[in-house]
């Protein structure tokens, strides 16, 4: 029996359908998954197997530690994993692990993987207007890339969740003129939102990470993509808040009637977020047990008049990314990547 205090239900069948669904809206790209920051919170592990399983030959990490807790997975699996961070000066004695390249973005980087890997196979990334990592189209023009084995030409949306942005378009311009300037064999452009600007955007090879785990960044996406991750808590006690009085940390939350309240041990240092403090919700069965006052570090009150809750009851949390996101004003990415080592992670 485990000693780990709440739970996070994973389920392996919504992984594998969201990624088979992106594939699918992928068209004919090929598509790999984002598995950075533990597989998004999830446990990249746990992740990664099954998106081989599924299929999924292309992971994507940010940094070499990333990939070296990862690269006996991949091993006899004809997959790879491209390091999105590329190739510090400190990375170099991790730069031969097998299966693992790095995604360049500056000159230096180059210089360095032509030192330690002449000939191998490596990433690139182009900056198209998110300046954010990456080396232009000056540089590709000036023959920083000349004698490079490149596997794939990647490029980063800034504004994918924003279907209606003008940069959108720009950025995909500015990248499909770059075909046939290198020598990558594939140009992979769009992460999850990017997929679903459509075809024009989906290049050789497509980068899903938020959607897997069950995210939706963008309404284009709902009817695909269904949850991967349910926080489950205990019941440590029920009391009953009399008309009047209050619940936790400041006072915050004053009982209108008498109230059947229910404390359970989940808290903001499991990643359940303090800004969902009287905004989130649990659910018995399907009856919803609204989360009153202010989230603690490691417990946080219900209302339970709605249900027969008792001590050593488990109830499962909202899993709706969207509302949870817009309950907490936190972003569905940092829902996923906050979730903290605390959890029992229970795999369907
Ligand atoms: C994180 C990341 C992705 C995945 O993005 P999502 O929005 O989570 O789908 C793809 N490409 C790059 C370069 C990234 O950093």
């Amino acid at each position: 029996m485990s000693h780990r205090p709440n739970r996070l239900y994973l389920s392996s069948d919504a992984l594998v359908a969201n990624w088979r669904a992106l594939a699918r809206l992928s068209g004919a790209a090929a598509c790999g998954a984002a598995v950075k920051a533990d597989g998004y919170g999830l446990g990249a592990r746990e992740v990664v197997p099954r998106l081989l399983d599924a299929g999924c030959r292309d992971l994507f990490v940010a940094t070499w530690a990333e990939a070296a807790a990862i690269a006996d997975l991949v091993v006899g699996r004809d997959a790879t994993i491209a390091v999105l961070h590329g190739l510090r000066e400190a990375d170099l004695p991790l730069a031969d692990l097998p299966g693992v390249r790095p995604v360049l973005s500056t000159a230096a980087q180059i210089a360095r993987w032509r030192l330690v890997a002449p000939g191998q196979p490596c990433d690139v990334m182009v900056d198209t207007g998110m300046n954010r990592l990456g080396i232009g189209k000056a540089e590709v023009a000036g023959g920083l890339l000349d004698g490079l084995a490149i596997d794939t030409l990647l490029s980063h949306l800034a504004c994918a969740d924003e279907p209606g942005h003008a940069l959108n378009e720009t950025q995909r311009a500015r990248f499909a003129a770059l075909a046939g300037r290198t020598a990558a064999t594939r140009m992979s452009l769009a992460n999850s939102a990017g997929i679903a600007l459509g075809a024009g955007y989906h290049f050789d090879l497509t980068r899903p990470g938020l959607a897997l785990y069950g995210g939706v960044p963008v309404t284009g996406l709902a009817g695909a993509i269904c949850p991967v991750a349910t926080i489950a808590a205990e019941v440590l006690q029920c009391r009953t808040v009399r008309a009047g009085e209050t619940v936790g940390y400041n006072a915050t939350w004053r009982a209108e009637r008498d109230v059947a309240v229910a404390v359970v041990n989940l808290g903001y240092a499991d990643g359940y977020r303090r800004a969902l403090s009287s905004r989130g919700c649990a659910f018995a069965g399907d009856t919803p047990l609204p989360v009153i006052g202010r989230v603690s570090m490691d417990l946080l009150a219900l209302d339970a008049s709605a249900a027969a809750v008792r001590e050593g009851d488990w109830v499962r949390f909202d899993d709706d990314l969207v509302h949870v996101a817009a309950a907490s004003g936190v972003s569905q990415y940092e829902l996923l990547t906050g979730l903290a080592d605390r959890f029992e992670r229970m795999w369907s």
